[in-house]
C-alpha cells in the first residue's frame, strides 16, 4: 500500500529523495518556499563524493549525466602564503572521480528532471496530532494537508524541525562574504591564473580567502574571519553596501599580497554568510510520521560534507520507503534510517568542526597540516 509522503525543501536533499522516489514510481508531494527554480542566486559549486553524493546520484540513475556535467579537473588546489609565495600546487589527475566539483544550479536542474514541485508553497509549521489520520503541513498561505510521512528537508533553520525537536543552531564564530568574478578568464585573466581549474586558498591569523572557479567562466571568492556575530553594527557597516563592505574586508586583510587583494577588488556584491551549526550529535526522540534530512537535520561547517550527506540520506530513505507495506512497516524503516543518518552525520559534523577550527585559526600552519593530511589519506 502506498503512504503519502510529503517532502519539505527542494535543495540537494528534497531533490534527491523526491528523484529516488519517483524512479521507483512511488509518489511524492514537494513543497518549496521559492517561487521558482531560479528565484535566489543558487550558490557556488559543490564538490560531490564518490562514496557519498555521487553514490546517491547512481541510486538516482543520474551518474552518467552528473559524469558529463562535473569538473574533475576543478579537484585543483593551490595554498598561498599571505605573501602570495606558492607553498603547495595540487592537480587532480584527469580520471580522478573522487570529487568532482559541480554548479549548484546544473546540479538542481539535473535532479529536478521530471519533478513536480509546488513552488511558493513555504510551510509554516508541521503538527503531528494525538489520534490517526496523519500528520499536517500548514502553510504561509493559511492552507493544511494530511501526509503519513513529512520529511522536512528544509534546511538550517527547517520549519518542520520543531516538530522532533527543540534544538536551534547556534554561531561558530566564523563568517564568510561571498562574492563573484564574471567572465574571469577575459576580464580578469591574472586572477583566472590565481585560482586555476580549481581553488586558490590563503590562510592568515584567524582569517582565510579562498577562491573557487565554477563554469562558465564565473568564479567565487569567500572571505573568511573569526568575529562576533554582530561585528557590522560595531563598525557601523551596512551589509547592503558593496563598497563599504569591500573597504572593510581591505582593511580586515591589509598586507596580504596585492594579486590575492584582487579577490576582493573585483568581486560583484558581497553575501553575508555567519556560519552556524546545530550540536555535533543532533538527535530527537523518534516521531511517527515526521523526519528530517540533510542541513535541517545536522548543520556542519561547508566543508565539503553538508550536500553529500544530504543527497544520500535522500536516496536511503526514498529506497527504504519503497519497500514498505502498511504504516508501522513505514515506521520501522525510518527509525532504523534516522540510527543511520545520525552515526554517520555525527563523525562528519565531529571531522568538520575539527576542520574549520583549524582552516580558520590562530596558527596558520594548520590550514597546511590539514590539507597535507587529506592528500595523504
Ligand atoms: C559556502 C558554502 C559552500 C559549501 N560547499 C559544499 C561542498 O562543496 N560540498 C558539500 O557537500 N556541501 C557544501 N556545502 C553545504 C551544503 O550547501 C548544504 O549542506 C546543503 O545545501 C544542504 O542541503 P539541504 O537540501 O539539506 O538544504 P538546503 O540546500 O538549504 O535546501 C533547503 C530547501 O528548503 C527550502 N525551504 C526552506 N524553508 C522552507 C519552508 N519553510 N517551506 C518550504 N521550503 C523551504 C529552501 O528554499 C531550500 O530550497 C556548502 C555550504 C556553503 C554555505
Amino acid at each position: 500500500m502506498r503512504q503519502r509522503i510529503a517532502v519539505v525543501g527542494s535543495g540537494p536533499a528534497g531533490l534527491t529523495f523526491a528523484r529516488v522516489l519517483h524512479r521507483h514510481g512511488y509518489p511524492v508531494t514537494i513543497f518549496e518556499r521559492d517561487t521558482a527554480p531560479d528565484a535566489r542566486p543558487p550558490g557556488g559549486t559543490l564538490d560531490l563524493q564518490e562514496g557519498l553524493g555521487q553514490l546517491a546520484l547512481d541510486k538516482a540513475g543520474l551518474l552518467a549525466e552528473f559524469q558529463a556535467l562535473s569538473r574533475p579537473e576543478g579537484q585543483a588546489m593551490r595554498i598561498l602564503d599571505t605573501d602570495g609565495t606558492v607553498l603547495r600546487d595540487w592537480q587532480a589527475r584527469p580520471d580522478d572521480r573522487a570529487n568532482p566539483e559541480i554548479d549548484r544550479a546544473q546540479l538542481r536542474d539535473l535532479l529536478l528532471g521530471p519533478l513536480d514541485v509546488q513552488w511558493g508553497r513555504a510551510v509554516t509549521e508541521v503538527v503531528v496530532p494525538k489520534g490517526t489520520g496523519g500528520v499536517l503541513v500548514q502553510f504561509a498561505d493559511g492552507g493544511q494537508e494530511a501526509f503519513d510521512l513529512v520529511v522536512g528537508a528544509d534546511g538550517a533553520w527547517s520549519r518542520v524541525r520543531p516538530a522532533v525537536s527543540s534544538v536551534t543552531p547556534h554561531y561558530t564564530g566564523v563568517t564568510y562574504l561571498e562574492t563573484s568574478l564574471d567572465d574571469v578568464d577575459t576580464r580578469h585573466p591574472d586572477l583566472a591564473r590565481l585560482i586555476g581549474d580549481g581553488s586558490v586558498a590563503v590562510y592568515g591569523v584567524n582569517r582565510a580567502l579562498v577562491a573557487q572557479r565554477n563554469s562558465g567562466g564565473h568564479a567565487k571568492v569567500y572571505a573568511q574571519f573569526r568575529a562576533p556575530l554582530d561585528w557590522h553594527t560595531d563598525l557601523d557597516l551596512d551589509l547592503a553596501d558593496a563598497e563599504a563592505v569591500r573597504s572593510s574586508l581591505l582593511a580586515l586583510f591589509d598586507g596580504w599580497a596585492a594579486p590575492v587583494l584582487d579577490l576582493l577588488r573585483h568581486g560583484t556584491a558581497f553575501v553575508h554568510r555567519p556560519l552556524h551549526v546545530l550540536p555535533v550529535s543532533h538527535t530527537w526522540a523518534h516521531t511517527p510520521g515526521v523526519t528530517l534530512l540533510g542541513d535541517a537535520a545536522h548543520l556542519m561547517p561547508p566543508l565539503g560534507a553538508g550536500a553529500n550527506l544530504a543527497m544520500l540520506e535522500g536516496a536511503e530513505l526514498a529506497e527504504s520507503i519503497d519497500t514498505v507495506g502498511g504504516p508501522e512497516e513505514l515506521d520501522e524503516v525510518v527509525r532504523a534510517f534516522e540510527e543511520r543518518m545520525w552515526a554517520r552525520a555525527g563523525r562528519w559534523a565531529s571531522i568538520t568542526t575539527a576542520g574549520l577550527e583549524r582552516l580558520v585559526s590562530p596558527d596558520p600552519s594548520e590550514a597546511l597540516a590539514v590539507f597535507d593530511r587529506v592528500q595523504s589519506s
